[in-house]
């Protein structure tokens, strides 16, 4: 399997070669209509409720899934309520996207009549008048990349969000009483890994040992093609990272040895690959706000690296389309055409965006495979003696606080639907009671000092780095698209209308 897996990168990186070359002499060929998009668009879905029920429903669902937790049983909202606001949002989700899409067309025929003109003029151009040219073709591309960006992955990522917290509102406040009870009667400890004295001891993910080849390979080959952004160079943040994740591995039921790498990329995640691989970002460090979260998160991975999910997955596909997407970005990067929203995200953000390219199958991520690794991430912080509801946390700042662009990596590897949260929240309750659980440490204030060093060193570093997507240097900054600065909040990209 191992030795197949060169020839499948080279196999799909030459076929996304010639379709993106297809792509480019198609693009040529299409002749664009000159009405504008805004001309095109109908109205916005109309509210199905009443103001007194709409406003305040609507309102809820900018909480966060913790405040809805609280909250839920107080709401009073029907179930007939409710099911009209799922159609609406759904029809909404809808009329969002098409606007976008017809965005992203009016700037492609923008960019095209610019790229039409330039040709045509070439001959006679001033410096300061091709300049001119060169940077409006340069904004057009920002601009329609960030518009893909939005409809492929921000907007399906806020509506996922708004309907699960919708289903949260409906059906939390039964499955709270359903928890209680089952907690009186006892049959909680029947449940799926409800053994929690016994992790470590118990039988979770035979044959781990088996993944280390695969690991490692992975490893090998994604550092060939140039996929593995640069390890962090500060000796400090690395010895926090593996020492807190050591700690949670030997809690844990992987038996196999974690090996850690802190990667100098601003992207939010962390992965583990096969074998115990875990990779975690400079970004997540940094948006992360007290220990119990990040061992939240490590624990979350190591519980995929436990339980062989990538190995589960891997079973089912096959090897090229496990690595077909890295492949591509490879390819875009090489050829320097900016054809796919991961790599548009990619260079735009001045990294590769791992979670944007890394196969899920790899990661083992699946509705169920997440559903297993957040019980049993949520059993292993509990065990190393960190607040379970770290990763939750976590995720909640994530799903309500953190801007789309800064997201769309984690939400790839880590989707937002209701069952996840309420089972979180469900096992959080079941497990024994502890004393003294740990939220926050001095040494992660201490590692957080060295982290803004880090932090700083990169942002020197990346001025002045040519880029594939800014040739042109010194124009003006392309308007932002789909949010006002300071308003980067995922909920805000296509916002709901108002009474
Ligand atoms: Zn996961």
């Amino acid at each position: 399997m191992n030795r197949r897996l060169p020839r499948s990168i080279q196999w799909a990186a030459h076929l996304d070669f010639r379709g993106l070359t297809a792509l480019i002499v198609t693009c040529l060929m299409i002749s664009y209509p000159s009405a504008t998009w805004a001309d095109q668009v109908t109205g916005p879905p109309k509210p199905p409720l009443a103001r007194e029920v709409f406003q305040p429903l609507k309102e809820s669902l900018q909480l966060s899934y913790l405040e809805l937790f609280n909250q839920a049983a107080t709401l009073e909202f029907s179930p007939p309520q409710i099911e009209l606001m799922r159609k609406y949002l759904k029809e909404a989700r809808g009329y969002c996207t098409k606007q976008w899409n017809q965005k992203i067309d009016a700037y492609e025929r923008d960019l095209y009549t610019a790229q039409a003109e330039l040709k045509q003029r070439t001959a006679n151009l001033s410096r300061d008048e091709r300049k001119q040219f060169h940077c409006r073709i340069q904004n057009l591309r920002i601009q329609k990349g960030d518009a893909e960006m939005l409809v492929r992955q921000a907007i399906p990522i806020a509506y996922e969000n708004r309907l699960a917290k919708l289903d949260v509102i409906e059906k939390w406040p039964a499955e709270k009483q359903k928890i209680e009870e089952e907690k009186r009667s006892g049959v909680y400890r029947q449940r799926r890994y409800g053994d929690v004295e016994d992790i470590g001891f118990r039988d979770v993910g035979r044959g781990q040992e088996k993944d280390i080849k695969v690991g490692r390979e992975t490893v090998r080959q994604m550092k060939l093609a140039g996929l593995m952004p640069r390890e962090v160079k500060n000796e400090a943040v690395q010895r926090y990272v593996t020492k807190l994740e050591r700690k949670i591995a030997a809690h844990s039921d992987l038996r196999v040895p974690v090996q850690v790498t802190v990667l100098d990329s601003k992207e939010i995640n962390a992965f583990a690959l096969p074998g115990g691989f875990v990779f975690v970002q400079r970004g997540l460090l940094e948006a992360v706000e007290d220990e119990s979260q990040l061992a939240g998160v490590l624990a979350h991975e190591t519980a995929h690296a436990a339980a062989r999910h990538g190995h589960r997955l891997m079973k089912r596909a096959t090897i090229a389309s496990v690595i077909y997407q890295a492949a591509e970005i490879g390819a875009m990067v090489l050829t320097g055409g900016v054809a796919s929203i991961g790599a548009y995200y990619a260079l735009q953000y001045g990294f590769y965006g791992l979670g944007m390219v890394l196969s899920l199958q790899m990661l083992g991520v699946s509705r169920e495979c997440e559903l297993e690794a957040d019980q049993l991430g949520i059993q292993y912080a509990w065990n190393a003696g960190y607040d379970p509801t770290g990763f939750i946390r976590f995720f909640d700042k994530m799903a309500t606080r953190e801007g789309y662009v800064q997201g769309l990596s984690w939400f790839r590897t880590h989707p937002p639907f209701y069952q996840r949260m309420v089972d979180a929240e469900r096992e959080i309750s079941f497990l024994p009671k502890k004393e003294n659980l740990v939220r926050q440490t001095p040494a992660f204030e201490q590692m957080k000092k060295e982290l803004a060093k880090v932090t700083a060193q990169a942002k020197e570093d990346e001025q002045g780095r040519p880029s594939l997507l800014a040739p042109e240097q010194g124009c003006p900054a392309p308007p932002k698209v789909g949010f006002k600065p300071g308003e980067r909040r995922i909920e805000t990209v296509c916002p709901l209308p108002e009474y």
